[in-house]
């Protein structure tokens, strides 16, 4: 279950990736483990465009 922390990212960051590092268990679940979830690399390699807080 997602902590209302993981649900509300301050402004400036990254909704997914404020999920997914907040939420990690709930966001990564479907992945192998040890395995890199594509959301997060892509978001790594690709920035996180409109997904920023307040823009
Ligand atoms: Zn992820
Ligand atoms: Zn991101």
């Amino acid at each position: 279950m997602a902590s209302q922390k993981a649900l509300n990212p301050p402004k400036g960051e990254c909704r997914q990736c404020w999920y997914h590092a907040y939420a990690s268990n709930e966001a990564h679940k479907h992945l192998k483990p040890r395995e890199d979830c594509p959301a997060c690399v892509d978001h790594m390699l690709n920035g996180h465009d409109g997904m920023i807080v307040g823009r």
